[in-house]
Order: structure tokens, then sequence, then C-alpha cells
């Protein structure tokens, strides 16, 4: 056993000694006068014991003890304090600070030696362990368990250390903020181990893209953040951003199945956009949500214009969910009709927002309504309402008419859309037959599996399907095959201006494709007298339009169309 004994008062530091080697412990014994001579032994040999004076000239103890805990080179010696004094403060100080045990001077006799050295190597091996453990848990609570990135807490805390230590200089940092594109698609479809799988191939391409010196983090999901420290320019940010977006090109292979995940960057400059790592996070977050917006896969830096965009947004949806909890949404409807006899076959039902008496229309807030989710319970209310409404109607007037109502891709997401449409029509004793669901192409274009579903649930209950918005998408013949649809409406751009223009042809040519294929047209927009012999003559049996009526509200369809007394 190698020790060393550090006392400046070379009686007490020879009385240990003796006393050491009339112990069994087979000690092989340095001595040092001073911390200094000390420190430069333990620099050059292993001790397992330091026996420490706490009393020492110039430099204490206790400041020896602080130089080798802080040494890096692994620190396997137990240190044993001596002290003349019987201070108790001294000898928690002296634990505190890294000794294993303490002794009082007089006391010290071969036994007592022997047992503090043993016990405190015992108990040196229990702190190491402990220590041990401790940063485990430590690495563990601060990392992602998937991806072994650092997770949002570790993020944040070292993005805080870059920023303190970036005041110092005129560099900037960058925090570019990571969101894949369609995660929920192939989490969904594929299932959550192919999720993790790519999340982790994903991880692995984007390491390849960065010098190892960046904070690279999962702050959750499929979203993940990265700060580029010492830029001297911004452009360095973008050259890194697009990097990975270059990464992230090529499918990826899970499986066996090829998968395409491109990302969305949202960056954010510090001091430019921020000096807290909140705000950093919190504009790179922004940025992010505007590259979505823009089209996806794509790289967008914040811009102060974005925030009030951003505020604008999140003020809209809190004003929706007010909305819903206070009725202020109504519904208006635009009769369908015959453009020989105008006998009017149904109605379709157009969701209008009554802010405090200023009418919002639907394109100013359906947008938002999707994106936040809150159409699904907004789109249940204009089911439920136009169902209600209808059947008022057919009662009151003896007659059939049908109801259209628009179904956002998001609704037919909820696969319990089926049911509460089946239990409104039992309430109102509606026949499915009735109702006509108006989907739009992008549902068509996505084509999952729950959607799919969902139509065709809803086809098989009796609902009819019209493809709303006809020839202004990337319509195709298989999508109109595939799917269960009844009627197409004819897009109202699809109206020429003038008859013999291109335009009038486009149309001719849609009628024929969609008589070919069996299906009910009607023509949206019929604005004009021209409008309607065009429709007349190409033998269209459903007409909409401001030619014959507006939407309208309730009140004033009942009273214009169907003789019902307010
Ligand atoms: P849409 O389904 O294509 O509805 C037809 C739109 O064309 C309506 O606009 C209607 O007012 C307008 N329109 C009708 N005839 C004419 C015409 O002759 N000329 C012109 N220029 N326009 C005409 P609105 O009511 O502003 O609705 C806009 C869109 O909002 C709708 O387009 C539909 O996509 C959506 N929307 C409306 N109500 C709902 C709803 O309850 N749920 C969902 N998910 N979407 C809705
Ligand atoms: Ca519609
Ligand atoms: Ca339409």
């Amino acid at each position: 056993m190698n020790v060393m004994i550090v006392d400046d008062d070379i009686v007490d530091s020879e009385l240990m000694s003796r006393t050491l080697k009339k112990s069994d412990l087979d000690a092989s014994i340095m001595t040092a006068e001073t911390v200094d001579e000390g420190l430069n032994h333990s620099r050059s040999n292993i001790f397992d014991i330091i026996l420490l004076d706490y009393h020492m000239p110039n430099r204490s103890g206790l400041e020896m003890i602080a130089e080798l805990r802080k040494e890096t080179r692994p620190n396997n010696t137990t240190i044993v304090m001596m002290s003349t004094s019987e201070d108790q403060e001294i000898a928690i100080d002296c634990i505190k600070a890294g000794a294993q045990d303490f002794l009082i001077k007089s006391e010290i006799n071969v036994l007592r030696l022997k047992r503090a050295i043993l016990h405190a190597q015992t108990r040196f091996e229990l702190e190491k362990k402990l220590f041990a453990s401790y940063g485990k848990m430590k690495k563990i609570a601060e990392s992602d368990s998937l991806t072994g990135l650092a997770n949002r807490y570790r993020f944040d805390d070292a993005l805080k250390i870059n920023i303190l230590n970036n005041t110092r200089t005129d560099d900037r940092i960058a925090v570019l903020m990571i969101d894949l594109d369609n995660f929920k698609y192939v989490n969904d479809s594929f299932g959550h181990d192919s999720g993790d799988e790519l999340l982790k191939q994903v991880v692995n391409r984007i390491h390849k893209c960065l010098r190892g010196n960046e904070i690279f983090a999962r702050l959750g999901g499929d979203e993940f953040a990265i700060s580029l420290i010492n830029l001297k320019s911004t452009k360095h940010a973008s050259i890194v951003a697009q990097r990975i977006i270059k990464a992230l090109r090529n499918p990826f292979t899970i499986s066996n199945v090829e998968i395409n995940c491109t990302a969305s960057i949202g960056i954010s400059i510090c001091p430019n956009n921020g000096v807290t790592s909140t705000d950093l996070l919190k504009n790179a977050d922004i940025a992010m949500y505007r590259a979505k917006n823009l089209g996806r896969n794509q790289i967008r830096f914040f811009e102060e214009s974005m925030q009030v965009q951003f505020y604008q947004r999140m003020l809209l949806e809190n004003e929706l969910t007010d909305a819903q909890h206070n009725n202020q949404f109504i519904l208006f409807y635009q009769p369908i009709l015959n453009p020989w006899d105008k006998t009017i076959s149904g109605f379709e039902a157009l969701i209008r927002w009554d802010f405090a008496g200023d009418i919002r229309m639907p394109d100013s807030f359906i947008p938002v309504a999707e994106d936040s989710k809150q159409i699904v319970p907004i789109g249940r209310w204009c089911i439920r309402e136009a169902i209600r409404t209808i059947a008022n109607w057919n009662q009151s007037t003896h007659q059939q008419y049908s109801m259209a109502i628009n179904v956002s891709p998001i609704q037919l997401q909820d696969i319990d859309l089926v049911c509460f449409i089946e239990q409104c029509l039992n309430e109102f004793s509606v026949p499915a037959q009735q109702i006509e669901i108006e989907i739009t192409e992008s549902v068509l274009l996505k084509n999952t599996c729950v959607s799919k579903c969902v139509i065709e649930s809803l086809h098989e209950l009796g609902c009819r399907i019209s493809l709303d918005d006809f020839g202004t998408g990337y319509s195709s013949l298989s999508h109109l095959q595939n799917f269960p649809i009844d009627t197409i409406k004819l897009d109202r751009s699809l109206m020429p201006v003038s008859r013999d223009s291109k335009s009038s042809r486009l149309i001719e040519g849609v009628v024929a494709l969609a008589k070919i294929l069996d299906l009910n047209i009607i023509a949206e927009g019929v604005e004009t007298a021209e409008h309607l012999s065009l429709c007349k003559e190409l033998d269209i049996f459903n007409i909409q339009g401001f030619y014959y009526s507006k939407p309208d509200s309730r009140q004033n369809v009942e009273s214009k169309f169907l003789n019902i007394e307010a």
C-alpha cells in the first residue's frame, strides 16, 4: 500500500510513520512538508492513502483536497485528514471537500489508524460507485433513450451556457428547429417500430452534416434542435440547414420499404432574434411553422413580421375556441337547382362566423380551424345543424330536398365520424340518401387508409359522395374509380368568361368525361345568363350560383324558396 504523509510538523510526521509501520498494512511511505510538495509527489506517484494534516503553512490541507479532487486523471486516492483540533466543523468541511475520514492526532494509535484507513478505503469505493451511478442517471435523465441525443432539458441548459459565453465575442449562435414533414403518416401507416427506426436513420444522416461541436437534441416526437456556435456569419447556419435538407432527400429503407421523409427547418439567430434560450427556441419554432406552411421541405430564417402573423394566428385560434362556446357559428344555405324549370333539388350548407355582428367568411378561418384540428368539433356542429335543418324543411314542405355538407380532410381522419353522422340521421329521422358529403381532391391524393375507410363507410350508410372543386386540382381518373364518388362539382373557375374561349372547351371536355364515368354533375359559379345557357347546352342537370341565389340565412331561404313562415 502506497501512503503519503503530508505534515509540516516533522515530529508528528515521524510518529505517524512509526505507527503505520507497526500495523500489518505493509505500507511504503513517502512524506511531504508542504501542500505544494505533496501535490508534486501525487503527480508522479499513485497513492492509495494520503494522511493529510489540516493545519499547514501557506496553503491549508483543505486546499490540497480541493486540488487533488479537481485532477482529471483517475482519482483513486483515499484521503484521511488529521488535526490537533477537535472542531466538528473542520471535520465536516474536510469530508465535504472530498476526504473520507478525519482523525484527531492525540487519539491516533495503531489500531485506530489501521481501522480508519480501511474504513476510509471502503467508504471511498462506495462513494465512487454512487457517483458513477449518479452520472449514469444524469445522462439518462438528460438524453433521449431512442436516439441517444440530448433532450430538451439538456439542450436548454447548454444553449444558456453558450449564450453566456458568447457575450464576450461578436460571434453569433444559430438555433435550428427541425420538424419532419410526414413522420406522423409513417407512424400511422407502418407502425411505431418503423417510426422509431426512421427517427434513428434520420439522426444518423443529420449527424453526418455536423462537425461535432454543436448541441443536437431531440425535443420530442419528430422535433429536433441544433445549436451552432461561434458563427462568423449567419450564412453558415443556412449552409448546415441546406446540407440537412439534402441529406434527407433520398428515401429511407425501413423493413424493405422505401419511405420518403423530408424536413422543415426554422432558424433563429442570437443576438439578432433573441438573447435568451426561450426566445431563440420560440422564434426558430415560428420560422419552422412558416417553412411548413410554405409547402414543407424548406428552410426559413425568423423575421419580425412572422411574429405578428404568428400572434394573429394564435388570436384567431383562441377566438375560434370561444366561438364554439358562444354559439357564434351559423349556417347559410345555397340552393342547387335544375337550369330548365328552376326546381330546387337541394341545398349546400356553408358556414359563417357571426363575430359580434361582423360576418366572417369560411376562407378566413377554415384553414386555421383545420390546422388546429378545431375543424373536428366545428364540422360536427355543421353536420348536426344541417341535418336538423333538412329534417325540418322536408317535414314542413313534404319534399325530399337533399343537403350537401362540406367535410374537411381532417374530419375524414376521424374514424368516429361515420357513427356520429348515423346518430344525427337517426336523431332527426333523415334518410342517409338525402345527405351529400362534399369532399375535396386533396383527400383522394393523400389516400390514407382511415379517410378511404370513412368515405366508403359513409357511402355504405347511404350518403352520397361528391367531389368538390373538380377541375382545380390534380384529378386523375384512378382517383375517381378508387373511391365511391356519385357526383362531381365543377369548380366555378371552369365557367368560361366568354363563349368560344379555350375554357369553354375545357368545361365541355370535363363534362364529357364525367358522363362517360356515369357521374352526376353540379355546375358551381353560375353567375350569368350565358353560364346558364352553357349548362343547358352541356346537359348539366344541376346548377348552383349567384345567378339564381347567393348563400343565405336559414330564415331568408325559408321565406324565399320554401314558403315556410317564420
Ligand atoms: P365550396 O365548398 O366550393 O363552396 C362554394 C363557395 O362558392 C361558397 O363560398 C359560395 O358562397 C361560393 N359561390 C357560390 N356560388 C357562387 C357564384 O356564382 N360565384 C362565386 N364567385 N362564388 C360562388 P363560401 O361560402 O365563402 O365558402 C368557401 C369555402 O369554404 C367552401 O367552398 C368550402 O370549401 C368551405 N366551407 C364552407 N362551409 C364549410 C363547412 O361547413 N365545412 C367545411 N369543412 N368547409 C366549409
Ligand atoms: Ca362545397
Ligand atoms: Ca366547390
